[in-house]
């Protein structure tokens, strides 16, 4: 099998090592914007050896793993490129924006549009590794727009690989994933800048954060120029959920202002329920 992985970063990173250690007779070829980080892919073994878009040609699978405001001028470039017989798999964060992209195109049914939710705050060839997606879910849209036997493919990789399936549109994705991730990430970066800025003394924070401080600011670690199309791109959604956050916040800050603590234990004891939801993510 000829795969190729554009974007060889965490993600399609850890795709490509899913996928060796899967699929022996493979050869997985890499594509990307700096020429570092395919050096490191080779290196690392994440990649068997460099491509350009000339060879996408003889390619079986096609993994786009860029940023998604590159995927909407990258995809249909590939589409155009691969054979009838090729699968392209996007694993973009967001839905909307490239599946209305791709409506009509005419290589639609060679399309498959995902969204594996498993990663890490890490970015490049070095954050990727084995088993990111075992036991994690992949977000499948538009299923009927992919061609019968290619669906049959790429399910069978992402079984192969560990992950679960659930399928949604791609307004519904885009809607609920603005809450669970999008949210978090924004709410990381800013609990992160509001610390930095009142303790310029960066050792201070060192000294004193605990882990309840460091889990939380993790994903203020991510990577702009993943996160900042993402935010374009789900504008809307995003804008709706930090408007019900800051509400929140607000209702938060008067209660303290009231001296109402009692309404303040049962804010977080209703929240506790986040435990049960959450029962067995790690
Ligand atoms: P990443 O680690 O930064 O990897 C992306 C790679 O693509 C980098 O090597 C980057 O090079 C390269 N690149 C950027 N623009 C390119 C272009 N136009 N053509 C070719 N290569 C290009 O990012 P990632 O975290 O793997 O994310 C990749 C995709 O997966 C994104 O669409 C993201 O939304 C999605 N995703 C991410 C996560 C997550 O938790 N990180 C989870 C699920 C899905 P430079 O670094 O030099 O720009």
């Amino acid at each position: 099998m000829n795969v190729f992985v554009i974007g060889i970063g965490l993600i399609g990173g850890s795709f490509a090592l899913d996928i060796k250690a899967n699929y022996k007779n493979t050869t997985v070829s890499g594509i990307d914007a700096d020429d570092e980080h395919l050096e490191k892919a080779l290196e690392l073994n994440i990649i068997d050896k460099k491509a350009d878009f000339n060879e996408l040609k003889n390619a079986d699978i096609v993994i786009v793993s860029i940023p998604v405001d590159a995927q909407l001028t990258v995809i249909p470039k590939v589409l155009d490129i691969i054979s009838d017989a090729a699968l392209l798999i996007d694993v973009g964060s967001t839905k909307e924006a490239i599946c209305s992209l791709l409506e009509n195109h005419p290589k639609r049914r060679n399309f498959l549009a995902t969204h594996p939710i498993a990663g890490t705050e890490f970015s490049g060839p070095t954050a990727a590794h084995v088993a990111l997606f075992k036991g994690k879910t992949n977000i499948i849209c538009e299923v009927e727009k992919t061609a019968f036997k290619l669906q049959e493919k790429a399910l069978e990789i992402f079984q192969k690989i560990g992950m679960r399936i659930r399928y949604m549109n791609p307004t519904a994705h885009d809607k609920h994933i603005a809450y669970v991730s999008h949210l978090s990430h924004i709410s990381s970066f800013m609990l992160g800048k509001t610390v930095i800025e009142k303790e310029k003394n960066e050792r201070d924070i060192f000294d004193m954060a605990g882990s309840g401080f460091a889990s939380t600011v993790r994903l203020a670690k991510s990577s702009p120029a993943m996160w900042a199309p993402i935010f374009k791109q789900n504008k809307a959604n995003v804008i709706e959920t930090l408007e019900e956050y800051i509400s929140n916040l607000e209702r938060f800050k008067n209660l303290m202002k009231q001296d109402d603590f009692s309404e303040i234990y049962n804010e977080m004891e209703n929240t506790n329920h986040i435990k049960q939801i959450l029962n067995g993510i790690k």
